[in-house]
C-alpha cells in the first residue's frame, strides 16, 4: 500500500454554499458544474496553491406557493395566449392547427381542474 497519511483539516471551513473551497490553502474555488452528480466525488485543482482535493455538490431545493386562484388565471392566460399566437395566420399549417386544439384541450382540463376546487 502507498505510505498515505490523513490530513487535518476543517470540515466546517470546508463546507459552503457558493464555492468549494480548498481543504489544503482555504482558498474559495469556484466551480462550473459540467454534468457531474450529486453525491460523486470530483477531482479537481485548488486556483491557488495547485493542489488536487475532492468536492462533492448538494443542490438545494426551495419552494414557493401561490394561491390556487392566481395560478389559474395566469394558466389561462397563458394558454389564450398561445391559442392568439397560432391563429394569426388565416391559412394554419396542420401542425398549428394541433397546437390549437391541444391548447384548447388544456384550457379545458384546467376548467375542469378549478371547478373542481371550487366544488370542494
Ligand atoms: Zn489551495
Amino acid at each position: 500500500m502507498i505510505n498515505v497519511k490523513e490530513v487535518e483539516f476543517d470540515e466546517w471551513d470546508c463546507t459552503g454554499e457558493d464555492d468549494a473551497v480548498c481543504p489544503y490553502c482555504g482558498h474559495n474555488n469556484e466551480i462550473i458544474l459540467d454534468g457531474e452528480r450529486e453525491g460523486e466525488q470530483v477531482e479537481t485543482e485548488c486556483e491557488s496553491c495547485e493542489k488536487t482535493f475532492m468536492y462533492g455538490f448538494k443542490t438545494s431545493v426551495t419552494y414557493d406557493t401561490q394561491p390556487v386562484e392566481n395560478y389559474y388565471l395566469e394558466e389561462r392566460k397563458r394558454i389564450l395566449n398561445r391559442i392568439d399566437r397560432y391563429e394569426i395566420d388565416n391559412e394554419p399549417y396542420t401542425w398549428q392547427k394541433e397546437l390549437v386544439k391541444q391548447s384548447n384541450q388544456d384550457l379545458a382540463l384546467l376548467d375542469e381542474w378549478m371547478e373542481s376546487l371550487i366544488e370542494n
